[in-house]
């Protein structure tokens, strides 16, 4: 510690975030292993409940917008003012880990909580949000609530259901949300001071550099091509090799070559083929058809469109190559996103004060501050996971992490919005 400057002793209460964090893995913990809590699931609701519940028990006020994200502020606050957000999400994956979004949100409750029981004389409000339906897992419409929040509405489906065909109105209505009123829970950017988001790394980096903390410059854009190649299906048997019109080994060179296309991060940081379905997918014939999806990811967008090129002018090569045909759509598209430099400055002087080392670094996850970050400046703190894992029952991070991450939050808060 080399603060000097008067908040040496702010401090989270570690004991009481390491609790609420532990009790709020209860909920949705699957016989299967970690933890169930898809968005606008029974178990995500419970989540919200378990928060707002924690928040007002202490004082705070605690609602939920028409989008279904749970809003957390000091009682009696100014709706008017220009407003610090602090968030992140409660819903998991499937079988998910305990940490991922839960910290964010809990650590971002825990900074209110302090800075309120300090009776710090704030300049600017802050808020802390648990968006809705970050992952995606039940209905397939990930960062629902920041999208909503950042008055994104007009690009969300009108009617979205989830994987089964349930409406997301009836399970938005039971999650305290209104579908027909989403405009309503979208903020003016002119309010908003800012989003902060503290997460865990998800990756390997921190943990195997022995640094502390990452500051993020910015999150990875993302291009998915749905691709289907489609040859003719023949006996196995009696088709001579001269014959066959194989999209399998189409789809096994177009898998090759994807994994090639980064070229030590030349092309782009990451490309990746992460499904393919094979039909008829049997022993015995030659396929005629195969679907597949193609993942490509940087922080560039020039390079992003490049590789995304490179894989189009590849499937016509595959077609004279293997005498098959292609049809390639554009399944998703989010541009990259850079955090904000005078909030990035913030997070540096905030750790450096608590006298711990700091990595710059890329997230090569999406988050909501990535959807935020379109409508007013936004940062981003990891910290280290335990085996670089998540999305996995055995997401873990050290708690003097998790504790060193509130910190490094709260007194970042603290450097932007105390008098
Ligand atoms: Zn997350």
């Amino acid at each position: 510690m080399t603060s000097t400057t008067g908040t040496d002793l702010l401090s989270v209460d570690a004991s009481r975030l390491l609790d609420h964090l532990r009790q709020l893995a209860e909920i949705g913990g699957d016989p299967a292993g970690g933890i169930t809590r898809p968005g606008f699931s029974r178990a995500a609701s419970l989540a919200n409940d378990f928060v707002a519940g924690m928040a007002r028990s202490r004082g705070l006020d605690a609602r939920i917008d028409a989008g279904g994200n749970l809003l957390i502020a000091r009682d009696g606050a100014a709706p008017a003012r220009p407003t610090l957000l602090l968030g992140s999400h409660l819903d998991t994956v499937v079988n998910g880990g305990w940490l991922d979004g839960a910290y964010g949100v809990l650590a971002a409750l825990e900074s209110l909580l302090t800075l309120t029981e300090q009776e710090t004389d704030l300049h600017t409000e802050v808020v802390v949000v648990a968006f809705a339906n970050e992952e995606g897992a039940l209905f397939p419409q990930p960062f629902w609530g920041s999208m909503v929040l950042a008055g994104m509405s007009d690009d969300l489906p009108a009617a979205p259901t989830d994987y089964n065909g349930n409406p997301l109105s009836a399970a938005l209505r039971r999650a305290g949300g209104d579908l027909t009123n989403l405009p309503s829970a979208a903020w003016p950017p002119a309010i908003l001071a800012g989003y902060l988001e503290l997460h865990i790394e998800q990756g390997p980096v921190l943990a195997d550099e022995g640094a502390d903390v990452g500051l993020v410059d910015a999150i990875v854009g993302r291009t998915v091509l749905s691709v289907e190649l489609l040859g003719v299906a023949a006996h196995a048997g009696t088709t001579p090799m001269r014959s066959r019109h194989d999209p399998l080994v189409a789809a096994a060179d177009l898998t090759t070559f994807v994994h090639q296309l980064p070229d030590g991060g030349r092309n782009c940081q990451v490309a990746t083929v992460g499904r393919l379905e094979v039909e008829p997918n049997s022993a015995n014939t030659v396929p005629g058809q195969v679907r597949l999806t193609v993942d490509l990811r940087d922080v560039d967008p020039v390079r992003l469109n490049a590789a995304s090129e490179a894989v189009r002018a590849h499937l016509h090569t595959l077609d004279r190559r293997y005498g098959t045909s292609h049809r390639c759509t554009l399944a998703v598209c989010s541009r990259p996103a850079v955090m904000a430099p005078h909030l990035r400055r913030a997070i540096a002087a905030a750790a450096s004060d608590l006298g711990l080392r700091v990595r710059d670094m890329n997230s090569g996850a999406g988050h909501d501050a990535q959807i935020m970050a379109t409508v007013t400046p936004s940062a981003m703190i990891f910290i280290p996971s335990i085996g670089g894992v998540s999305h996995v029952p055995d997401e873990n991070s050290h708690d003097r992490d998790l504790v060193a991450g509130a910190q490094v939050l709260l007194h970042t808060v603290h450097r932007l919005v105390a008098r």
